[in-house]
């Protein structure tokens, strides 16, 4: 008899988790307290997938530099000044994260599951037909000065130890790289691993495909708690009901660390949002990807539309729009590229979503130690939909007890649980 497992939350992580417990014979269901079509974060982000982000969140210099931008309204970064509890905490553990030996440690294990990731995106491409515009170009991390250029290209240097391709580019061999675009820049670095694709078309051949091959959806049914025997959760519960299964994923996102608490575990948590627009009929397309390094904005072709996005708000679970820093980054892009306007931008669809952000950086990806048939896998921050197919492929393994493809030490949910 396959073993059945119930997966609490229906993003990129939960859809790719589903997708291979399925595969590898679970009977499975996927939980969401959304409608069909509504993915968390996972559906207006910018797509990129990056193995160049070797870099945990959690590096030395983020704190000082996140205390400096705090003071600019329409600056890419922000936090609500509170006695929260939880934000305390985390802040905490971020400032503890912060320190050189914590980049060295992370590079490797960041590193091997963005490039899993990439390789399963290539399959499910392949076996998409397609379906979701996976670009394999790069990623081009565009610098205004060359202060900064010389600062990327110390990371570009970083990348290339870790057996990445990464090269400096100057100006005049970026036009040339993308002649579909004018930049005024000093250079970039070129990222040659990462691509890009369309989340919601992913996520759209992700649902057809589960669906088709009998993964069960229970859309708009929040999970509020957990019915216990012992350590083990027999089933999770809604207002109205219970569902049981043999094992458990929490895949929730930015909810998980509260959703986690109901069962008395520790995964703390922030929710980082931000924010990104579409532009239908952009000035110009680029054919790569880019990162506006300065001003912190990502930028993505999307088939014929071009989406911009950026921000990170530590503010709470709370979707509002700011419009100052909305504006920051309508701001930012005729800066880099003069053939775009901020007016360009003007009575355009804001879509806004909360990054699963954890203190240091790193994905919770792994058995919990105290709960003995649940699986975590939530925490990718800004990273969610580069590391999804490696998460999901790696969930499905710890689902059934099999070696998994990746040392996952690194990214043990417990370690917040136990060591604290
Ligand atoms: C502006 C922006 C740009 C980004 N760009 C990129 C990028 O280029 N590349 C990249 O890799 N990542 C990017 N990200 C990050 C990426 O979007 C996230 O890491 C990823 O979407 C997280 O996926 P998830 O499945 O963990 O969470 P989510 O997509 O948020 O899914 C969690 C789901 O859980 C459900 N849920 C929560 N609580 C409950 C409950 N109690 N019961 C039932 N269901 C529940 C929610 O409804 C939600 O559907 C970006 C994010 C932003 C905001």
């Amino acid at each position: 008899m396959s073993k059945s497992v119930v997966i609490i939350g229906g993003g990129i992580i939960g859809l790719c988790s589903a997708l291979y417990a399925r595969r590898n014979g679970m009977e499975v269901t996927v939980v969401d307290r959304e409608p069909k079509g509504h993915h968390g974060c996972s559906f207006g982000n910018a797509g990129m997938v990056v193995p160049s982000h070797f870099i945990p969140l959690a590096a030395p210099g983020m704190v000082g530099m996140g205390i400096k931008m705090l003071f600019n309204p329409e600056g890419p970064f922000a936090i609500k000044p509170s006695l929260n509890k939880r934000l305390l905490r985390w802040g905490w553990l971020f400032m503890r994260a912060a320190n050189e030996a914590h980049v060295k440690a992370s590079g490797i294990p960041l590193r091997d599951l963005h490039l899993l990731s990439r390789r399963l995106y290539e399959e499910l491409a392949d076996e998409s037909g397609d379906a979701f515009g996976l670009h394999q170009r790069g990623l081009l991390m565009l610098c205004k000065s060359q202060k900064t250029l010389n600062e990327e290209a110390h990371v570009a240097g970083q990348a290339n130890d870790l057996g990445l391709h990464a090269k400096v580019v100057d100006a005049k061999a970026l036009a040339e790289l993308d002649p579909t675009i004018t930049m005024d820049v000093a250079g970039a670095i070129h990222f040659e691993d990462d691509c890009h694709l369309t989340p919601g078309s992913l996520l759209d051949w992700l649902r057809h495909s589960l669906e088709a091959e009998g993964v069960v959806f229970r859309d708009e049914t929040e999970i509020v708690d957990f019915a216990m025997d012992g350590p083990w959760i027999r089933s999770v519960e809604t207002r109205t009901e219970k569902t049981r299964a043999d094992q458990f994923v929490l895949a929730t996102g930015a909810w998980s660390g509260e959703l986690a608490e109901r069962l008395r575990l520790k995964i703390p948590m922030q929710a980082g949002k931000g924010y990104s627009v579409t532009l239908n009929n952009p000035p110009q397309l680029p054919g790569i990807c880019s990162i506006l390094t300065e001003a912190r904005v990502a930028i993505t072709p999307m088939g014929s539309s071009l989406r911009i996005g950026g921000t990170m708000e530590l503010t709470g679970n709370d979707l509002s729009i700011n419009r100052k820093r909305l504006g920051g980054i309508f701001k930012s892009v005729p800066q880099y590229f003069p053939e775009f306007k901020t007016s360009d931008f003007e009575g355009q669809e804001v879509w806004s979503g909360l990054r699963p952000c954890s203190p240091d950086g790193l994905p919770y990806l792994g058995r919990s130690a105290r709960v003995q048939n649940l699986v975590v896998a939530t925490g990718h921050s800004m990273m969610g939909v580069s590391l999804a197919p490696a998460t999901g492929k790696l969930v499905s393994q710890l689902l059934l007890d099999q070696e998994t493809t990746l040392n996952l030490d690194a990214f043990n949910p417990n370690r917040f649980d136990l060591n604290d």
